[in-house]
């Protein structure tokens, strides 16, 4: 041989362990006769070739190229070492050592071959409910402890079987090196028990499809969580329900056995198709067909339907067996976090359910479905959990140290900061209950301990009330950062598109503690990740009653139209179902007790929607916006005056004036809902317009939970586009409150930047 030998080392950093990587590596490498080793170690995955420099180049590139589906390779440094003269390629033993910068894998869709072996009457994992592979199955929700082997994972208590042992140890098998590797002799097993935790006997799956069939509720034990599932096309199962799960009209997510089920119940678009069977498998919101055999109940007035796949063979053998879509929700009563221990699922859920589906491996971290809608083609988050967690997003620059974001209160997310990567943690729920709180303290202890890390610096919502808050200031040996709200939500869009520049933002949402001591949430900002200011804001009003009057949208409706026409407002339907409360509530405004100011898009979108709409109560936070834009007709072209005034304030009164003036002439409601959309989306644009002539910025993000309304977002979308921004929208964290940590752990970071300089 006349070529040169050589040896590379190459360190592979990103996802690279749980999703097939040594395996890739070692057919790699065999394949090309190249000598050396492949071994996880705690910064990712350390590869070393030697052979003919020809044949270690390609290596080299083949290496990210075809590196397997489930893996994300963020970073690969290559060296060049001295020759061993080594022969043969091997898997060695992680190593467990050094600083921990690797991610633990995402929970990952059963893939294809697996559902094929669990259905072959022939395999012997036919029908078998914990059936994985290299490729899919369980990741975060089952590690205990890094790097990611089986003995640091739930299913170091079931001892393999020689066969599975054989998989596992053979490099050409897809079971090589699968951590949660099980088959029916060795792995989990399946339990049916009665709402009294006896055992049923027969096939635990056939004979809860029965009981699904039958009108049943059944608690089943999935990858992140209990599920609670019912028969999703029966009224009186799904009513029932409602009614013991204490959950008045929030929408239920379905579970559909397959896309042609899907397509029987909404009307996906190739883009939305491709999300609900990507291996993340969330739950896609899709518009519903109008003849779906759904229960009334299952969403209630709503023109769209969350479904999901099957993400694991329990749930395909589930679907298939109950042939119907089952309601898929999770197993907690109302906002509470989603049960994951035995004991406390029981606990918890034995009084709403008939029975439980159960299994004896054990949940580590409990991780609810993700939800996602589709905008423009590309996935727009709205609760990012199961699937995702704890995939880092890549950030630049760097976290200087150490740094957690404590989140805020409703959607509650938190996120660590470590080097070049952000780590948002599952979906912990509203922080509101002692549940909660104490499902966000496991959390931060979890992904510290996996992480390796010990935050120095922890950043927090300026709201004195938040629990999380409250938390942060109970930390001792840290620095605190106090990050405003809607700092948070510009940050968080900013990082979530990878920039760093100053851009307006345009942050909408119902609820955030105003550097001024009032309640902000329609704000127009200048900032980058370490500063803001407030350039713009919708008018403040007063909140007559604080939460109560989230709860019920009627009363911004009279503070908006006592504002906008005194003693003399038009005649509408609202007033006569308030009847005297109007005036009570008017004077509760007018004393100013119990009525802080607040400059809130939510409540905007509340006396809109009170306006437009038959509801005088809501169930749940956004539940009137999300209607408002449900009933709006898009073909109506008209937009109503939304006027930025002299002093920076866009002038809601003028809005509401409008839309009440209109109604009250007769427009049909769907008519005037849609001109408020497009008024609101042309003042954003206005008050956008004034910024650029101020600041010079030609950028404009939008975050905020508001942006979950895709009417607002596309007719805001366009007009900006249309006035030469450029407009950044979240891709990868929603923009509701589940994505401000990441915002506040990115300023916290910028702002020890700026003290370092
Ligand atoms: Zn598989
Ligand atoms: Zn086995
Ligand atoms: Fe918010």
């Amino acid at each position: 041989m006349s070529e040169d030998v050589v040896r590379e080392r190459h360190q592979v950093r990103g996802v690279v362990q749980g999703v097939g990587f040594r395996p890739f590596v070692h057919e790699l490498a065999s394949r090309a006769g190249l000598a050396g080793f492949v071994r996880n170690d705690p910064r990712g995955v350390v590869v070393e070739v030697e052979g003919p420099a020809e044949a270690v180049r390609a290596f080299a590139c083949a290496l990210t190229a075809e590196a397997p589906p489930l893996a994300a390779v963020e970073a690969v440094t290559t060296e060049r070492i001295k020759p061993r003269g080594e022969t043969g390629f091997r898997i060695l033993p992680s190593r467990h050592d050094g600083a921990r910068g690797t991610p633990i894998p995402p929970d990952v869709g059963t893939c294809e071959e697996c559902l094929t072996e669990v259905l072959d009457p022939t395999s012997r994992r036919h029908r078998y409910a914990f059936t994985n592979c290299t490729n899919c199955g369980p990741r975060y929700t089952i590690t205990i402890a890094v790097p990611y082997d089986r003995s640091n994972t739930t299913m170091a208590e079931f001892p393999m079987c020689a066969a599975c042992r054989a998989e596992y140890e053979d490099p050409t098998d897809r079971r090589f090196h699968a951590q949660p590797i099980a088959c029916p002799s060795c792995g989990p097993r399946l339990a049916l028990l009665d709402g009294a935790g006896r055992p049923l006997p027969g096939d635990p799956i056939d004979r809860a499809a029965a009981l699904l069939r039958a009108g049943a509720i059944v608690a089943v034990k999935g990858l992140g969580g209990y599920h609670l599932a019912c028969d999703a096309s029966c009224e009186d199962v799904v009513a029932r329900l409602r009614r013991r799960k204490r959950r008045e009209e929030k929408p239920f997510a379905l579970m559909v056995a397959s896309i042609a089920d899907a397509r029987r119940l909404a009307e996906p678009c190739p883009a939305e198709l491709a999300v609900l069977a990507s291996p993340r498998r969330p739950i896609v919101l899709l518009r519903r067909r109008a003849t779906a055999p759904v229960a009334p109940s299952v969403a209630p007035g709503n023109r769209y339907l969350g479904l999901m796949l099957p993400y694991t063979p329990l749930h395909h053998l589930l679907l298939d067996a109950a042939g119907r879509p089952l309601v898929l929700t999770s197993g907690n009563r109302s906002d509470e976090p989603i049960a994951h221990d035995d004991d406390d699922a029981r606990d918890r859920l034995t009084s709403i359910v008939d029975a439980f589906l159960t299994h004896d491996r054990r949940i580590h971290v409990r991780c609810d479905d993700s939800v996602v809608r589709v905008v423009d083609g590309q996935p727009y988050p709205i609760r990012r959990s199961r699937g995702f967690a704890p995939q880092p997003l890549l950030v630049d620059p760097p976290f200087p140290q150490p740094v957690l974001g404590a989140g805020g209160e409703l959607k509650h997310t938190l996120c660590l900061g470590i080097d070049d990567r952000a780590v948002l943690s599952h979906h912990i729920g509203d922080l509101e209950t002692w549940a909660a709180m104490a499902a966000f303290t496991q959390a931060v202890a979890h992904l510290n301990r996996v992480f390796g890390v010990r935050p120095e610096v922890i950043a927090h919502d300026l709201h004195p009330e938040y629990l999380s808050t409250k938390w942060a200031q109970d930390q001792e040996g840290v620095e605190l950062v106090e990050v405003q709200h809607h700092h948070a939500h510009l940050a968080s869009c900013l990082v979530d598109n990878g920039r760093r520049d100053r851009v307006i933002g345009l942050i909408l949402d119902g609820t955030g503690f105003g550097t001024d001591g009032t309640i902000w949430g329609c704000e127009v900002l200048a900032g980058d990740l370490a500063d803001f200011e407030r350039l713009a804001h919708l008018t403040p009003l007063p909140l007559p009653g604080g939460t109560a009057a989230v709860r019920e949208p009627w009363r911004m409706a009279a503070v908006y139209l006592d504002a906008a026409f005194g003693p003399d407002p038009p005649e509408l339907e609202v007033m006569r179902r308030a009847g005297e409360r109007w005036e009570q509530i008017l004077q509760l405004a007018h004393r100013g007790v119990n009525a802080p100011l607040t400059s809130s898009a939510g409540r905007l979108f509340d006396a809109a929607a009170a306006l437009c709409g038959s509801r005088d109560q809501v169930s749940y936070e956004g539940q009137a916006a999300a209607e408002l834009e449900q009933l709006a007709d898009p073909g109506t072209g008209s937009a109503y005056p939304f006027p930025l005034t002299a002093d920076g304030q866009l002038d809601g009164v003028a809005l509401i004036a409008a839309l009440a003036e209109d109604l009250a002439r007769g427009r049909p409601p769907p008519e005037a809902a849609a001109a408020f959309h497009l008024g609101v989306a042309a003042g954003l644009t206005t008050a956008c317009a004034a910024a650029r002539e101020r600041e010079g910025l030609l950028t404009v993000v939008l975050s905020g939970g508001t942006w979950q309304n895709l009417m607002l977002l596309d007719a805001t979308r366009q007009r900006l586009v249309d006035a030469g921004f450029e407009v950044l929208v979240h891709r990868r964290v929603p923009p509701n409150d589940g994505g401000i940590a990441l915002g506040q752990a990115a300023v916290a970071a910028a702002h020890r930047r700026d003290d370092a300089s």
